[in-house]
């Protein structure tokens, strides 16, 4: 955006000129009266952004200033709006009041710079999700990164060091609002995010930075980070300050989260799997959509995180497992728990309002709510031989309950919106503040018999005295009544208009100034005794770590809500190398499903011994809602949550590969087969021996024999290079043959029954292998018209014959490698390198040639290892 040249601005020009330079890369909100008003380009870019008129006012340079302008007192919206479509905000508040000055515009200041990372109103904000703002930085070796989050609506505030390649999976497990990060930084599908880094600290300077913030001499008494981490932290935290006008919100110290494991789950795998939200962009069908039984926003975040961000520590997804079993097994101390959580307030989003000076009287009655609510559930908790996850959670949250009285002593029990509202202060906490408002009280009493009197001694019986915003307490009477009185003495005409006169009196001005003033004092302490009340809760060390056990019960207490059907079970997570899963359901899928069809559930058994499951069937049978299904179940283990299924074991997954229903990614100019096998590459070159891989149709974007050819080779290099976990999905139905050769993978299929020549789907998983494929029946289901079915049945059946004739494809199968053995070749290869021709007479030379002759008949010929032959 360039800006006009501020030579010979108005004054209110000139002022927005000098407020513009400090935030040029945002939209200026100018405060004028009850206005937000924007200037020049901003004027256009907001009134286009938010469909709102583009009018002029006054000119310069000769020409008109485009200016469009929102109320005050109606901007949240507006702002959401623009934050949502990726603008950034700058907030210029009037610093002076309009009594205080003589001439020239009013002082005015940015007091805020609002971005999509930093907000904290309720309305800008979306209740069960996080709002991170995210710093990376590179520190010296470029391969690895410091990554710093903060969340200023809760003041969470983590680091972590990571290698540069792992950037996506970072970016896909936190899914930031805002990131701070170098313009060579590859951000990929995050790339909007990006706001600019600013200077970033030097090592040294930038501990120093944290240290101070948080009051502790060195940052090594918060724990230990890497100077990446350091300066990914200190980055933010400027941020955070430029954004806010130099305040810090409340922040919890930062916690580095390196050493806290996690599944690894790169992006492709995130989006196939549609974890928090659905391909549609809302929850509904999502993962979370099913589990969410949660009470409050605060635990739909929390229960969001845990299903972002699954663990792979094995005692602490127990503890998790512990908590919601307990609950599960003690259905009265649940409901308790449920009673108490249920509307239990945002805590830790009151807490940040209140700390940036932004807190609204609710925002203190959230604080004492909250407390009521921790209170009620740490008695529906209390019990002996309580598993430890809960036993903790019922001493933290008790905690701070002098608080929780001092809040339930001080607040009204009916609260304005805004402080400056008053009323705010019950009557009986504060002495002083009584007594001010005794006065105003009194003096109001003392109008209501004036009015009478008044009424009687100038024979008006319609009198009143009344407050009027400009001037005060008036008299006012009819039109007709104000000649006469007006003549009396010491009646003075204030304001007439057709209806009504408002008149005067020395005594009735006197009290009017009495009364302002009254009020003005008892204003002023109950501002006062709010700021304390301030105070004392943001000096409370225990407020976040309750909210945050608030929402710990919360999800705890969802996840035994979702666990009390009896279908849904506590899966057994260890470090053993199997995964087996009993009569195993896709929750979304089956809560999809109309009424009267039922789901099936399947058992999906990959012990160490067969860990290889190739799965072959038509289109339409349930194979990527198996896949996704089992995929889902080692999330939900791992994150310490119910598993739909009977039973469930689990070694301890490492990282998850997910591709199922591969989408097109055109926009960047890959296609299908591109990005297929540009994941396929990622799965092989990342999975290790404790990864669950379970791929969709590898190979389908491509000539037949090619992609065959790659299905086969990737299955191979998953079973005897990688040696994960896998399901292997795919309609070539030939690979099932591959069986014999590879000794741990074992052929399923979809069981289809035929019937009345028909297709019918049983979606049941069955070991061995589809005999066919079905494509042309699920043309028929799709709708497509019976005579290009009936044609393509009829080339089917050509084709078949043809192909069996030309090109049997069992040959093709003949000479498949045993991978798990040394293959013929390089056994060859090995007896030459054994060969030292120096040490051989010539004799022993053309002996080891004739062995070598000899050894060339075994090599296989026809298969990809005959290169010698
Ligand atoms: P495609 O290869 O075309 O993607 P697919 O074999 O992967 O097909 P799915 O998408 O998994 O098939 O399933 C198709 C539909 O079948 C689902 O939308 C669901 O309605 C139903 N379905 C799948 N699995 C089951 C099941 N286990 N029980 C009941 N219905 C199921």
């Amino acid at each position: 955006m360039t800006l006009p040249d501020p030579d010979g601005a108005s004054p209110v020009m000139a002022q927005w000129f000098a407020l513009k330079a400090e935030h040029p890369e945002a939209l200026l909100f100018l405060r004028m009266g009850d206005f937000y008003e924007l200037f020049f380009d901003d004027a256009a870019a907001a009134a286009g952004a938010l469909d709102i008129a583009l009018t002029a006012r006054g000119r310069h340079d000769g020409q008109p200033i485009a200016m469009c302008g929102v109320p005050v007192a109606a901007a949240g919206p507006y702002l959401a709006r623009l934050i949502r479509r990726g603008f950034r905000v700058a907030i210029a508040e009037q610093t002076e009041r309009p009594s205080a000055r003589q001439k020239g515009p009013l002082g005015r200041a940015v007091v805020r710079l609002v971005t999509a990372g930093t907000l904290t109103e309720d309305e800008l904000l979306e209740a069960s999700r996080p709002n991170l703002l995210l710093a990376l930085v590179a520190s010296g070796d470029p391969a690895t990164l410091g990554a710093a989050w903060i969340d200023v609506s809760t003041g969470l505030f983590e680091t972590e060091r990571l290698p540069a390649s792992a950037t996506d999976e970072l970016l896909g497990r936190l899914d930031p609002a805002e990131i701070l990060a170098a313009p060579d930084l590859e951000l990929g599908d995050f790339a909007s995010k990006r706001a600019p880094l600013a200077a970033v600290p030097p090592p040294l300077a930038a501990r120093q930075r944290l240290a101070d913030a948080f009051k502790v001499a060195s940052l090594d008494a918060l724990g230990s980070f890497t100077d990446a981490e350091a300066m990914a932290a200190a980055a933010a935290l400027d941020y955070v300050r430029r954004t806010q006008a130099g305040r810090l919100p409340r922040l919890s110290r930062p916690a580095s989260a390196t050493t806290q494991a996690t599944l690894g789950i790169d992006p492709a795998t995130r989006a196939s799997l549609e974890l928090l939200a659905a391909r549609d962009g809302g929850t509904a069908l999502s993962l979370y959509g099913a589990m969410a039984r949660t009470l409050s926003a605060a635990g739909g975040r929390a229960l969001a995180g845990w299903i972002a961000a699954p663990l792979t520590d094995i005692a602490a997804i127990a503890a998790r497992q512990d908590g919601w079993t307990w609950l599960a097994a003690e259905p009265e101390r649940a409901r308790a728990l449920r009673e108490a959580l249920r509307g239990a307030p945002d805590i830790a989003r009151a807490l940040a309002r209140l700390s940036l000076g932004r807190g609204a009287p609710r925002d203190l009655a959230a604080l004492r709510d909250g407390l009521a609510c921790a209170k009620a559930a740490a008695e529906a908790i209390a019990a002996d031989s309580l598993p430890a996850i809960l036993a903790e959670a019922g001493h933290r949250l008790l905690q701070a309950q002098p608080l929780a009285r001092r809040l339930t002593a001080a607040l009204a029990a009916a609260l304005p919106t805004r402080l400056e509202e008053g009323g705010v202060i019950a009557p009986g906490f504060d002495g002083e503040l009584d007594a001010e408002r005794a006065l105003c009280t009194d003096s109001r009493r003392t109008v209501a018999g004036m009015q009478n009197d008044y009424a009687q001694a100038l024979g008006v019986a319609s009198l009143k005295i009344r407050h009027h915003a400009q001037l005060g307490y008036v008299i006012e009477v009819p039109t007709t009544a104000a000649a006469r009185l007006s003549s009396q003495p010491g009646v003075v005409l204030r304001q007439g208009t057709a209806s009504l006169a408002r008149l005067s009196t020395e005594p009735l001005a006197d009290l009017d100034r009495r009364i302002a003033e009254a009020q003005e004092r008892a204003m002023s302490r109950e501002r006062l005794v709010w700021d304390s009340l301030v105070d004392a809760a943001l000096a409370e060390p225990s407020l976040a770590a309750i909210a945050e056990t608030l929402s710990l019960l919360d999800v705890l207490q969802s996840a035994a809500a979702r666990a009390s059907d009896g279908r849904w079970c506590r899966a057994q997570v260890d470090d053993k190398a199997g995964l087996i899963l009993r009569d195993c359901r896709h929750p979304v899928v089956e809560a999809a499903l109309p009424r009267a069809q039922r789901f099936t559930a399947n058992d999906c058994d990959l012990a160490p011994e067969h860990r290889v499951m190739l799965l072959t069937g038509p289109n339409m049978a349930g194979k990527s809602t198996f896949l996704r299904q089992t995929a889902l179940a080692v999330i939900l283990a791992q994150a310490g949550l119910p598993v739909p299924a009977a039973q469930a074991q689990i070694g301890v997954v490492d990282r998850l590969f997910s591709r199922v229903g591969a989408a097109d990614d055109l926009a960047r100019g890959r296609s299908t087969f591109m990005v297929e096998m540009t994941e396929t590459a990622a799965i092989l070159n990342l999975a290790g021996p404790r990864s669950l891989v379970v791929v969709d149709e590898i190979g389908r974007g491509t000539a037949t024999l090619d992609g065959l050819a790659i299905a086969w080779a990737v299955l191979e290099a998953l079973h005897s290079g990688v040696r994960c976990r896998a399901i292997f999905a795919t309609h070539f139905h030939e690979l099932a043959q591959l069986a014999g050769s590879l000794p741990r993978m074992r052929a399923h299929t979809m069981r289809v029954r035929e019937w009345k020549g028909q297709v019918v789907f049983q979606h049941e998983v069955v070991e061995g292998a589809a005999r066919r494929s079905w494509g042309v029946h699920v043309a028929r289901l799709a709708g497509v018209p019976a005579p290009v079915v009936a044609r393509a049945a009829r080339l089917l059946v050509t084709l078949e014959r043809d192909h069996a004739r030309a090109a049997p494809v069992m040959p093709l199968f003949a000479g498949a490698a045993e991978p798990e053995t040394p293959s013929a070749t390089a056994a060859l290869l090995a007896a030459v390198a054994a060969l030292d021709p120096d040490r051989m007479s010539p004799r022993e030379a053309l002996d080891a040639l004739y062995a070598l002759r000899a050894a060339l008949h075994d090599v296989p010929v026809g298969s990809g290892d005959n290169a010698l032959g």
